[in-house]
């Protein structure tokens, strides 16, 4: 070839090859698209903001030389975020219009579930994964009917009406409903039954195909590809509390729907799994109870921590918190009322976390010893018996003789309260309110998807990108 034709194919290849280059710069850019996680583990702890589980992993490492499975694993190895949780209509949430916004993606005022705020019904996360052929199963400690888990299934004004929203389980299905509440299912012959329209419904689920689990040793027995396991009449007990031999504990029930929903796992599942009982000890300001219940939620989150190592790049762990309760904090307090001078100040030591570790019962527990009518002599001898070493301040003894509120923002029960005061005055964990507060609580995911849970989010988005995610998209 002469030098002219050879020089002019090099002219036109490299045409071609800017043309193309650019046509491939300039090509439309599809949706984003990311595979969606084929196991989904949610966990829940109900109430638990990020001082709990701070105060629970400093009592790991300082009273037992263990970590946290949440901060030294899934937020290390994984991403973190933080959740905004105000409700529609306050600026503190209750769990139904919180477990609604997670749930589907929108706003809700606090009472109602699965309902947004401007009234429509959205679908759920559930709802959406038991359409793509997911297994879905549900554990909490509450009762299965509270509103956390109820609001991934049920469409109800109001969170009390609680027949309708075991209906709605019935209906719905869910492979694996494991948790307490069997007094909304017992036909109402049965002792603890509180179903009016008379129905068994345990006996309707074990119509439909399932295994049916009332005790820890039910549970470890149960086989098959669907199960209900209802374990307490009412909400399941503090762990604190626990009768091991009965009760199986938050991660006995993981293990079991685990199990279970790996039975038939070739279209992936989605496993919601809530400690309520994180919820209910900041209720009653009783943070012995609390840490014990946070280092079970943990022990959970390790059963899909082992999960995900089996299959890393097709399962996603999501830990997260509805919404704090308490205002809880380890503080630097008053030794008492004399002075406000710096020797009659007192920081939390390690101490503080031994003398957490004496206490074997929670307030509620103690408070029911103590029954209706307690006397100088009674609580002097709860003090002797089960708070060894604690000093009961004058002023809280009278509160609980008199059954006296000592402030406005701490009111569940004024005997838990003055207690919880007792426990705060001897180890510095003080809590500002026996209700919800508005601290925003913390998303840790790791696995497929959970870069998108990364950031500041609020609970509605948090929603919105789940479900986003289950579809392939990276955004709602
Ligand atoms: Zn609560």
């Amino acid at each position: 070839m002469n030098k002219r034709p050879r020089f002019l194919l090099r002219v036109l290849c490299t045409a071609i090859f800017f043309v193309s280059t650019i046509h491939w710069l300039l090509r439309p850019i599809p949706a984003a698209q990311t595979a969606a996680p084929k196991y989904i583990f949610l966990f829940l702890a109900d109430g638990g903001g990020i001082p709990h589980m701070e105060i629970t992993r400093q009592y790991n490492r300082l009273i037992h030389n263990e970590g946290l499975v949440i901060t030294d694993k899934i937020i290390k190895e994984g991403t973190l975020g933080l959740m905004t949780t105000h409700a529609a209509d306050t600026l503190s949430t209750d769990s139904a219009a919180a477990a609604t916004a997670m749930a589907s993606g929108c706003k809700a005022n606090v009472g109602a579930l699965g309902i947004c705020a401007d009234g429509t019904v959205p679908k759920t996360v559930m709802e959406l994964a038991k359409q793509q052929g997911r297994r879905i199963g549900f554990v909490t400690t509450a009762t299965v009917y509270d509103a956390s888990p109820a609001a991934f299934v049920s469409h109800v004004r109001n969170r009390r009406d609680y027949a309708a929203i075991v209906d709605g389980y019935l209906r719905f299905e869910p492979e694996v409903l494991f948790g307490g509440g069997r007094d909304q299912f017992l036909a109402h012959d049965e002792p603890g039954s509180r179903r009016k329209d008379g129905r068994n419904i345990i006996q309707a689920f074990r119509d439909k195909g399932y295994g049916y689990a009332a005790t820890k040793e039910h549970l470890a027995q149960l086989k098959g590809r669907k199960a209900l396991g209802l374990f307490t009449l009412e909400d399941m007990s503090f762990e604190i509390d626990r009768d091991d031999k009965v009760e199986p504990s938050l991660s006995d029930m993981t293990r079991a729907a685990i199990r279970v929903l790996e039975e038939d796992a070739s279209r992936g599942f989605i496993l919601f799994i809530e400690n309520e009982n994180i919820d209910t000890a900041g209720h009653f300001n009783d943070v012995a109870a609390m840490i014990r219940d946070y280092r079970e939620f943990d022990r959970a989150v390790g059963l899909a921590y082992d999960f995900y190592r089996r299959y890393p790049g097709e399962a996603l762990i999501i830990v997260t918190a509805d919404h704090e309760t308490g205002g809880l904090g380890f503080v630097q307090a008053l030794k008492d009322l004399s002075s406000t001078g710096a020797k009659n100040r007192l920081a939390a030591t390690a101490e503080d976390l031994k003398k957490l570790q004496s206490i074997r019962i929670s307030l509620r527990k103690a408070a029911a010893i103590l029954g209706t009518h307690p006397t100088e002599a009674s609580v002097d001898r709860l003090m002797a018996e089960h708070f060894k070493g604690f000093v009961l301040a004058p002023e809280y003894k009278q509160a609980i003789l008199k059954r006296q509120l000592l402030s406005r923002t701490n009111y569940i029960d004024p005997v838990t309260v003055a207690l919880g005061l007792m426990v705060a005055n001897n180890t510095q964990a003080y809590w500002l309110t026996t209700a919800h507060t508005n601290q925003p609580t913390m998303v840790a995911a790791l696995g497929v998807g959970a870069e998108l849970f990364r950031g500041y989010l609020d609970n509605a988005d948090f929603g919105k990108t789940l479900k986003a995610l289950l579809e392939g998209k990276q955004t709602p």
